[in-house]
């Protein structure tokens, strides 16, 4: 009989997005980094989502989000506007540039969990104030594992309660720009080595197409990037490699150094998903059995047949 699967419980912000890219401007485009995670996460195991819609958030937009599987009653509606967020591409798609944040009934957001999703045993935390997430922290059940993101906004504006979360999670989870600008030094495995020894014993390192690195107790692991020909938009990549993970943990209950090492491949393969579409759009039409096909790319690409050393 298969195992039960985990559930993991996402909190963090839904929103629509106008995006400025090189192929033209596409206006209010379903985001939020807790919508991407959640998507990804849904394709391995059951999602809990917490997070803050207004009236004008279509319900088709969540009712899509229950068939795959997502739990949305944790999903408050307010009277208002939707978090909205404006964002400018260059022609390479490598940086962008924030327009405008509307943080509309974002603003007010306090995380309530609600009592069914106390117990879940992998908990997301989204790109929020820390102080939020630290809310949510006080309203779960020690989870087995809490995986955390953040971005520069709270890492300049926020560091002391920054640094609480970072005491109190298992694995944070952030893009190589972020992790210098914590650690304050350029060098990647130095900050590795300065954010860990400032809580998480687990620390994901995401350089967007070039793949991401795992530094944990058994040292540094490399997952690259699945090489694409076409890329159309970036936007919510890297909360869809962080759900993708905790999916995928999720789905075999285990957190260990080889669960976490072949966990990063799924992450890595559903972001490639979400790269490739505007939005979610493509992320959402992917199948188990297109995910399949990539994982098996990625054995291909990393198998070169032996062990590295010299013939003696
Ligand atoms: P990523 O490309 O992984 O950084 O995620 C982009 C998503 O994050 C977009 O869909 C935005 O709606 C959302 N987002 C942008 N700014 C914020 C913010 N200040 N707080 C929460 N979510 C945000």
């Amino acid at each position: 009989m298969a195992h039960q699967k985990d559930t993991v419980l996402v909190v963090g912000s839904l929103a629509f997005d106008d995006l400025e890219m090189p192929t033209g401007t596409f206006n209010d485009v379903l985001g939020g980094a807790a919508t991407y995670s959640s998507i990804a996460a849904s394709m391995l195991a059951p999602v809990r989502l917490v997070g803050v819609v207004g009236a004008d958030f279509p319900e088709a937009h969540l009712r899509s989000l229950r068939q795959r599987g997502v739990d949305t009653a944790g999903v408050e509606r307010q009277a208002g506007q939707t978090f909205r967020w404006r964002g400018r591409y260059s022609a390479d798609l490598a940086s962008r540039e924030t327009l405008d944040t509307k943080l509309n009934v974002f603003a007010d957001f306090r995380p309530k969990i609600p009592t069914a999703y106390r117990q879940s045993p992998v908990v997301l935390l989204g790109n929020i104030h820390p102080k939020l997430q630290l809310e949510v922290l006080h309203q779960v059940d020690k989870p087995k594992l809490v995986i955390a993101d953040t971005m520069n906004f709270w890492i300049s504006g926020e560091p002391a309660a920054l640094d609480e979360v970072l005491r109190k999670v298992d694995l944070f989870v952030i893009n190589d720009e972020e992790a210098r600008q914590l650690a304050g030094t350029h060098n990647i495995v130095r900050a590795a080595r300065v954010i860990r020894a400032r809580g998480p014993a687990r620390l994901i390192i995401k350089r967007g197409e070039h793949g991401a690195l795992l530094f944990d107790e058994q040292g540094t692991f490399f997952v690259p990037g699945y090489p694409l020909e076409e890329v159309l938009d970036p936007t919510g990549a890297g909360d869809t490699f962080a759900g993708g993970l905790a999916g995928y943990l999720a789905s075999v209950g285990e957190i260990t150094p080889a669960t976490l090492r072949k966990g990063m491949f799924f992450a890595s393969a559903l972001a490639s998903f979400c790269v490739e579409g505007i939005g979610p759009k493509r992320l959402l039409a992917a199948e188990k059995h297109d995910l399949i096909g990539r994982l098996d790319e990625f054995t291909r690409m990393v198998d070169y047949g032996g062990t590295l050393g010299f013939e003696d």
